[in-house]
C-alpha cells in the first residue's frame, strides 16, 4: 500500500463550485442593467492549506458546504441582492461573499463569482494569495 509523504509540507488547494438565483439592478450603470433582472449566479471558492497528516485533508467539504450554505446562499438565493448591497455588480458580490466567509473558512484565497456562463471576477481579498 502507496504511503503519501506529506512532510514535504506542500501546499494543496481545493474549489468548491455553488450556485443562486437572484435579481439585481445597477443604479449607476447606463444600459440594461440599470433594469432590474435576474441572473443564475456560479461561483467558486477557493481554500488553500497544509493537508493535516491525521485526517489527509485540508478542509472537510462538509463544513465548507454547510458555511457557505449558511452565510451566502440562505442570504442571497431567490433574493433582490440590492436589498443588502448598495450597488451589486459582479465585482461588489463577489466582495461580499468573500466577507461573509472569511471568519468561518481558514485558508480561503479566493472567490470566483460568473455572473454569466462566460463572464466572471476574481476576488482575493486581504490574506489571499496575490
Ligand atoms: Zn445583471
Amino acid at each position: 500500500m502507496a504511503t503519501i509523504d506529506y512532510t514535504d509540507r506542500r501546499r494543496m488547494r481545493l474549489d468548491v463550485e455553488f450556485y443562486f438565483a437572484a435579481a439585481h439592478r445597477l443604479p449607476r450603470y447606463q444600459g440594461p442593467c440599470f433594469r432590474m433582472h435576474g441572473h443564475n449566479y456560479k461561483f467558486f471558492i477557493g481554500l488553500e492549506g497544509e493537508v493535516d497528516p491525521a485526517t489527509g485533508m485540508i478542509a472537510d467539504f462538509g463544513v465548507i458546504k454547510q458555511v457557505v450554505g449558511d452565510k451566502v446562499l440562505a442570504r442571497a438565493d431567490h433574493q433582490v441582492l440590492n436589498d443588502f448591497l448598495e450597488n451589486p455588480t459582479a465585482e461588489n458580490i463577489a466582495r461580499w461573499i468573500w466577507e461573509a466567509l472569511v471568519a468561518d473558512l481558514p485558508g480561503l484565497v479566493e472567490v470566483r463569482l460568473f455572473e454569466i456562463p462566460d463572464s466572471c471576477v476574481t476576488y482575493r481579498g486581504p490574506g489571499g494569495r496575490p
